[in-house]
């Protein structure tokens, strides 16, 4: 009989993963913070929000945080900070989450896309300098699900050019890259807060930064109550406060904020174990054909941070060819429902990015403000629509329990060196593999 619970044989994992998964961790603390926004009836104030900003912009180790709504909104305000607006361009890595650019479209720029490096699934520094036309003003960089991204070089390049970068630090709150911690290396950091992710606080982002102007013009963007002339430094603020230039409210949950004060307080313990669960998985797979773990050489200083929704990468010819769709699927009957193929797809490759025309310009949105056709440069994207034959999840551990991380171990290690029994019935890969918004809070039960 077959080793595989794919054809029958016995399952990896049958311990119960009990809390193994649970995210965020709430205690009494939590819940005491929430009752006090609750009871008090200033869901709607800043008082809570102010103090959560100070605290985290102390952590963060920036001097301004400013608390949102959605990392959607975050990001959208740190683009308007950097004074991107009409016909602009910004640069952002194809594979991410949509809202690391999207948002562009909004301030009647446009997104320039770029490669992601197939080893560190963020934005390959090697692919940005041609794409920098008369009109980029930013480049959006993601320390994509945790790894940092190759910040030396991104920043060299933005200096030489006169760019802004902004931190899309949604999944890696707290990661380093060689010691220093991410989110401090560009003009910005924006990043997402909501109950999915590492830093998980409810629904919310922030936005933190050195810069005083780019926290202005944030604030008069979204932030109508907190934009008082009396408070402006930037001149050019000072006439129109009163009401958002941008014509958005953007102001966080005070509820949110409660929580975040204490998941902030909390975080770097948690983050810690995390690492320790984490780690010790991808050690124990360390030389087993067909899987390489997506992670940082920690002796660079480098970390994972909360190692938000963690990707294993697939090396498909070490293992006869066998797809990645067939390899997740013999993970799962081993009993990891949560081995899904791929990653987030190329935006590039969404209509929304191609053809549709949102506001009505009488042509696509993408180049309806723009002094050349940006789409051309998706020609050069071919390397970035294929990551997701190369990417797989793997089980995000919040607890350091190795007896149950070994059984998860033994699962993807059975399943690769099992691999010739499963090339027979492999059906391959679809055309798309990962999804437009990917990303799993637990494994189902
Ligand atoms: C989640 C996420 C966002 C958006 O944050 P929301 O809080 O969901 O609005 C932005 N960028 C990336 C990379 C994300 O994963």
């Amino acid at each position: 009989m077959s080793e595989l619970a794919l054809f029958g044989g016995p399952k990896a994992i049958t311990k119960d993963p009990g809390d193994l998964f649970k995210w965020p961790i709430i205690t009494k603390e939590d819940e005491d913070a929430v009752l006090d926004v609750l009871r008090s009836g200033s869901m709607s104030g800043t008082d809570v929000t102010r103090e959560f900003e100070k605290e985290f912009a102390a952590w963060q180790g920036l001097d301004l945080a400013l608390g949102f709504s959605t990392g959607t909104a975050a990001i959208q305000s740190a683009m308007f900070g950097c004074k991107v607006g009409v016909g602009d361009e910004i640069i952002c890595p194809t594979v991410t989450y949509w809202a690391s650019g999207l948002q562009a479209f909004t301030l009647g720029a446009t997104v320039v896309f770029a490669n992601v490096d197939p080893d560190t699934l963020c934005i390959d520094p090697n692919d940005i300098e041609h794409r920098i036309g008369p009109r980029t003003k930013a480049i959006v960089v993601v320390h994509y699900t945790g790894h940092p991204a190759d910040m030396d070089p991104i920043m060299a390049i933005a200096k030489k050019h006169g760019i802004k970068v902004i931190e899309d630090v949604s999944h890696a709150h707290g990661g380093l890259y060689k010691g220093k911690m991410v989110g401090t290396f560009g003009d910005v950091a924006a990043m997402s807060l909501m109950s999915g992710k590492s830093l998980a606080i409810g629904e919310a982002g922030i936005l933190a930064t050195n810069d005083r102007e780019i926290y202005e013009r944030a604030i008069a963007f979204g932030h109508y109550s907190r934009y008082r002339a009396e408070d402006m430094e930037t001149e050019s603020l000072k006439a129109h406060a009163g009401l958002p230039m941008g014509g958005y409210k953007y102001r966080m949950h005070q509820m949110s904020s409660a929580v975040g004060r204490v998941q902030l307080r909390h975080y770097n313990d948690r983050m810690l174990e995390i690492r320790k669960g984490m780690n010790y998985f991808w050690d124990l797979l360390e030389g087993v054909p067909g899987i390489k773990a997506h992670r940082v050489d920690e002796k660079t200083g480098s970390t994972m941070g909360g190692w938000y929704a963690p990707k294993g990468l697939y090396k498909s010819e070490e293992l006869g060819g066998l797809s990645v769709t067939r390899f997740c699927e013999a993970v799962r009957a081993e009993g990891f429902d949560g081995c899904s193929p791929g990653c987030n797809l190329a935006l590039h490759t969404h209509s929304l990015f191609q053809t549709l025309d949102v506001y009505g310009h009488g042509k696509p949105t993408r180049i309806a403000n723009a002094d050349r056709d940006v789409r051309e440069l998706d020609k050069t994207l071919a390397p970035s629509e294929e990551i997701g034959a190369k990417s797989y999840s793997i089980p995000w551990f919040k607890h350091f329990e190795p007896e149950k991380i070994e059984e998860y171990a033994k699962a993807f290690k059975k399943v690769a060196m099992n691999y010739k029994e499963l090339l027979k019935d492999d059906p391959g890969n679809p055309a798309e593999i990962g999804g437009w918004h990917f990303f799993q809070h637990s494994p189902k039960k």
